[in-house]
């Protein structure tokens, strides 16, 4: 069998597996982790393990060719080439395109197709594959993954019960001196709401500006992905990183969804804060009423942001309704 779909949600380590074990298939020694191709391999620059990444919206005939392409070509430098296919479960209307390299690749290409949902066009190319689930990660998986990089006990645990199950992100708040504070500013916003809109422009423009400082340790991932790949494209002689643009496209998505994300877990963080007043509180019946429609608004906000609203209204109708019934 050469080919593998694994499948589960965001975050889940699905691109990570992919590479150790795109490692494991090329390495000499059977997976040793230590020689010059696995080390190349892990750090996204060995030309014989190429992860072609979307374009647009969804899969695009056209690329779907090209992987067919791909899949002819003879290995650089090893028995085997892997070719990793990123963001199947958008394969749409290029999935009859890829069948026949999927259900019979050369001898000497292995195809690890990566999916979020089994979305219905990617029916007919998993029934061709062998298939490995990834579930979300628990708090103390991601922790375990967190100090096995280095980080420490505390800073671990804090950044995997932000993480919402997404091993990526956490790997991102614990690199982030912001992070602490991040979440104070979001906790602290009941106190600080006063009845006046000009503390609310305020805050709702603190509130996104702190969002982006997160994006600086982003970009510095995706800057040293890009120069690995740059890397990789000369020690194969290449004169222009293959698949360069597609990596700088996916590179735009990642920031848009880290954004989201990290207003997402904002608002989670408020939402709790009210809910522990909620809980604390000695509260007159009215009182009451007004933090659980405060957790409300919060939580309608938060189902709003996949629908791609402008953030900054977002925050600011939010912090305007909840400074209403504060
Ligand atoms: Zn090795």
């Amino acid at each position: 069998m050469h080919a593998f779909l694994f499948i589960g949600p965001p975050g889940s380590g699905k691109r990570g597996a992919a590479r150790a074990f795109s490692a494991a298939l090329i390495c000499p020694n059977g997976g040793c982790g230590d020689c010059p191709s696995c080390h190349d391999v892990l750090a996204g620059r060995h030309p014989d393990v190429v992860f072609v990444e979307r374009h647009g919206a969804s899969i695009l005939v056209d690329e779907a060719r090209e992987v067919t392409q791909l899949a002819q070509r003879t290995p650089r430098y090893s028995r085997l080439q892997v070719l990793v296919l990123a963001d199947f479960h958008l394969v749409d209307r290029a999935a009859p395109a890829l069948l026949k390299t999927i259900e019979e690749p050369p001898a000497t290409t292995v195809i690890i197709v990566l999916a979020d949902t089994r979305a219905p066009a990617l029916v007919t190319i998993a029934s061709r594959c062998v298939e490995v689930e990834f579930s979300p990660l628990d708090v103390e998986s991601i922790a375990g993954a967190l100090r096995a990089d280095g980080a420490t006990e505390e800073d671990a645990l804090a950044a995997a019960l932000a993480a919402n199950g997404r091993l990526d992100r956490a790997r991102l708040l614990v690199g982030d001196p912001g992070f602490a504070t991040r979440e104070a500013r979001w906790r602290s916003v009941p106190e600080q709401l006063d009845g006046t809109g000009a503390v609310v422009a305020t805050l709702a423009a603190e509130l996104l500006a702190a969002t982006d400082e997160l994006l600086v340790v982003l970009t510095e991932h995706q800057e040293a992905e890009l120069a690995s790949a740059d890397a990789a494209a000369e020690l194969a002689g290449e004169r222009r990183t293959p698949g360069r643009r597609a990596i700088e496209e996916r590179h735009r998505r990642e920031q848009r969804q880290v954004r989201t994300d990290e207003l997402r877990a904002g608002l989670a963080t408020l939402a709790a804060a009210y809910r522990s007043r909620l809980g604390t509180e000695k509260l007159a019946a009215r009182r009451a009423v007004s933090l659980v429609a405060a957790c409300q608004e919060i939580d309608a906000a938060a189902a709003h942001l996949s629908r791609n609203p402008n953030e900054m209204l977002l925050v600011q109708a939010l912090l305007l309704r909840l400074d209403e019934s504060n």
